[in-house]
């Protein structure tokens, strides 16, 4: 069974991530979102403080003071936290703010240089979140993951499948859940990394999100990272990624039969 060690503690897979896709100080706040998310079965707590946002007019994260907000959270949960890290002038915010998981986000996966860099500096306990692009083919997400542990001289990479572009993507989802490429990495023996699925960034709106989550562990993933929401948030106060949170309660059955597909598989 394939295992990482991140801040001095041992995952073992299923691996759950859970969290909002930003961090918010008020409505969906993500101190609150750390303790719930752990009620209901994750291990590590996911925020984006630095958000890679395709409308420029959108909001753009908390930035450092993000930062924050998730080692407060973390100091409540003992959860470690996963954010995004966009450019490698925030690595050294990264390092100040013991980030145990650094999210390399689908925007960034074929930035060579961001990935040569952050393999140089990860701290020896920390570990990465690779996302594939969504019009990378499986050999440029071998060669982003090379970037990393050549650099980095070890296997602390986690990779994620978060969906990818087709004719098809857009008209029921946002796009397309590449379950070939989960079920054919953990086919494959010798490949050393976790394997992680992203339902929320593929499905787009949160009632797909069980289906697609039992799934990716039914084709082998190693593990979930999913976006909530608290469930009395309003969801028109979220301020990225609204449609795809997962209440809170739903996250928890979701985890609780994911956890039953990942034993049984
Ligand atoms: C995210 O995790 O919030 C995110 C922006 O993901 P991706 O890079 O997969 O779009
Ligand atoms: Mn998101």
């Amino acid at each position: 069974m394939k295992t990482i060690k991140i801040s001095g503690k041992l995952y073992k897979p299923p691996i759950f991530i859970a969290g909002p896709c930003v961090v918010q100080k008020e409505e969906n706040n993500i101190i609150e979102n750390a303790r719930e998310v752990k009620k209901a079965g994750a291990v590590m707590l996911r925020g984006g403080a630095f958000k890679p946002r395709s409308d420029p007019k959108s909001f753009q994260g908390l930035g450092e003071e993000g930062l924050k907000l998730l080692v407060q959270a973390r100091d409540e949960t003992n959860l470690p936290i996963v954010t995004e890290i966009m450019d490698a002038s925030q690595i050294e915010l990264f390092k100040k703010y013991d980030i145990d998981v650094w999210q390399i986000g689908a925007r960034n996966m074929a930035n060579s240089h961001l990935l040569k860099a952050i393999g140089r500096a990860l701290p020896n306990d920390k570990a990465v979140l690779l996302k594939r692009g969504f019009a990378a083919t499986k050999k440029e997400l071998l060669f982003a993951i090379e970037y990393l542990t050549s650099n980095a001289g070890r296997e602390q990479v986690m990779v994620c499948e978060r969906g990818i572009r087709t004719f098809a993507s857009g008209e029921y989802d946002r796009f397309t859940f590449d379950i070939d490429i989960i079920a054919d990495l953990a086919n494959d023996k010798n490949f050393p990394h976790l394997i992680i699925a992203d339902p929320s960034h593929a499905a787009g709106r949160s009632e797909l999100i069980e289906n697609i989550s039992l799934a990716a562990i039914a084709a082998g993933a190693d593990g979930l990272i999913i976006e909530t929401m608290l469930d009395n948030a309003d969801r028109n106060k979220i301020l990225c990624d609204a449609n795809q949170a997962t209440k809170i309660s739903d996250l928890k059955k979701i985890l609780e039969k994911a956890k039953r597909m990942w034993e049984i598989r």
